[in-house]
């Protein structure tokens, strides 16, 4: 049969099988079927990971700046200059950086100055950057580290704009409206960069649990939630995934290849005539000598000596990294590990300890995860 013979064959038979099914099949088992979904297996085949130390190439701490009141930003007078704080994202500084860069744009511009000093060179002040830019501004960026030596290149890399974002009990209630605003404007930035060399990707996300799982409220505003923004989680019957577990859902998220990422966004900064200085921020007279009026603090964790800010504390965590594989796209938390496969790595991890300022990586917590995955993948059909 010629390719044009089977195509004229196929498509009506095709139709005919749906004609079928829609008769007499009372109820479809799988509403959405997706690219993972084997027809004739019947179920979700999701490719298993490669999982043994020796392919642990990379072991790093990262520390999540996080302020229980939430990000602080802000506009601060300084003697003759303007501050306008944009710090302290928690584990949500990639998914807030657009929306929370929205704001601090908003409270430059109403200074009415055009050339701008931009403090830090992680997610939030690359994203913040590129907006002063979109309005008009001349931005110069002073900054300790830039990629891949900053906080931001260290983070698991997916939507998240609630994690440990605030504590609930101690955040102010507007607070949640300007995360929800912060949300939205995020949110509809990374569907333009979709599809441009795979720096934002959508990917299927995976939650397996024996037990149903409990989320402790207040642990860092997880709860924040805005409905129809992603598409709903949805529970698997034990026929329609492979694992050996009671609680399994999908849903689909946005995904964030970090070095990618970053390498664009400083290129197109660069492009449109940005200027970056290495320069370390020591103390305010550091601040006060810079030759711009307006200074957007993006700082993270490195504005809380400079700024003698208190609330704000590292939320260490811990990722290993083993070497990519391409046909596992897919991210799944289960209890006690989680893991995300993006472009440059397959990262396991997202532990979180409040107040540890230590990023020496521990083996022990490399091998309990890779434990806890090992089994888990074993243990899956397919
Ligand atoms: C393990 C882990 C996983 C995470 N996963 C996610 C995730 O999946 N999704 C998500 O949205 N977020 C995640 N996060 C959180 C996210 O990484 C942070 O919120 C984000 O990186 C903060 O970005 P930033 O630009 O404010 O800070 P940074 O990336 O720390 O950038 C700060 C910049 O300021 C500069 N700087 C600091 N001090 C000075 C100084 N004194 N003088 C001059 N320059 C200075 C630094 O050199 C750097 O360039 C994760 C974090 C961790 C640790």
């Amino acid at each position: 049969m010629n390719r044009r013979n089977f195509f004229q064959k196929a498509v009506p038979a095709s139709l005919a099988l749906g004609a079928v099914a829609a008769s007499c099949a009372p109820k479809p088992q799988i509403q959405y079927p997706d690219k993972h979904y084997h027809i004739s297996k019947g179920y979700h085949q999701i490719p298993k990971l490669r999982l043994s130390m020796d392919r642990i190439v990379k072991e790093t701490v990262g520390l999540r700046p996080f302020r229980a009141s939430g990000p602080r930003i802000e506009t601060e007078q300084l003697g003759n200059k303007t501050i306008v704080h944009n710090y302290g994202h928690g584990g949500s500084g990639w998914s807030l950086s657009w929306g929370t860069g929205n704001i601090a744009r908003k409270l430059v511009l109403a200074t009415n100055e055009k050339k701008v000093a931009l403090l830090g060179c992680g997610a939030v002040g690359i994203a913040t950057a590129r907006l002063l830019q979109e309005s008009g501004c001349e931005v110069t960026i002073y900054t300790k580290d830039v990629p891949p030596n900053i906080t931001s290149n260290l983070a698991t890399g997916t939507w998240s704009p609630a994690s440990r974002v605030c504590d609930v009990n101690v955040a102010k209630p507007e607070f949640k409206t300007i995360w929800e605003d912060a949300t939205r404007f995020s949110f509809r930035r990374f569907q333009f960069l979709l599809g441009m060399d795979d720096i934002a990707c959508w990917a299927e996300e995976y939650s397996v649990f024996d037990k149903e799982p409990v989320y402790a409220p207040g642990a860092g505003g997880e709860e924040f939630e805005i409905h129809g923004l992603l598409p709903e989680r949805v529970r698997l019957t034990s026929k329609e995934h492979p694992f050996k577990a009671n609680f399994v859902s999908r849903r689909s998220n946005l995904m964030f290849n970090i070095p990618s990422y970053l390498r664009h966004h400083l290129n197109d900064f660069l492009i449109f005539g940005g200027k970056v200085k290495i320069q370390e921020i020591k103390k305010l007279e550091d601040i006060d000598a810079l030759p711009e009026r307006v200074v957007v603090n993006c700082m993270g964790l490195g504005a809380k000596p400079v700024f003698n800010d208190q609330e704000l504390t590292p939320i260490s965590g811990q990722l290993s990294c083993l070497i990519p594989q391409s046909e596992a796209n897919y991210k799944l938390y289960t209890q006690g590990a989680s893991f995300i496969s993006r472009k440059d790595g397959i990262y396991i991890g997202g532990n979180g300890i409040v107040g540890n300022w230590d990023t020496t990586p521990s083996r022990e917590q490399t091998e309990k995860t890779v434990g806890i995955l090992q089994k888990l993948m074993e243990e899956m059909r397919g």
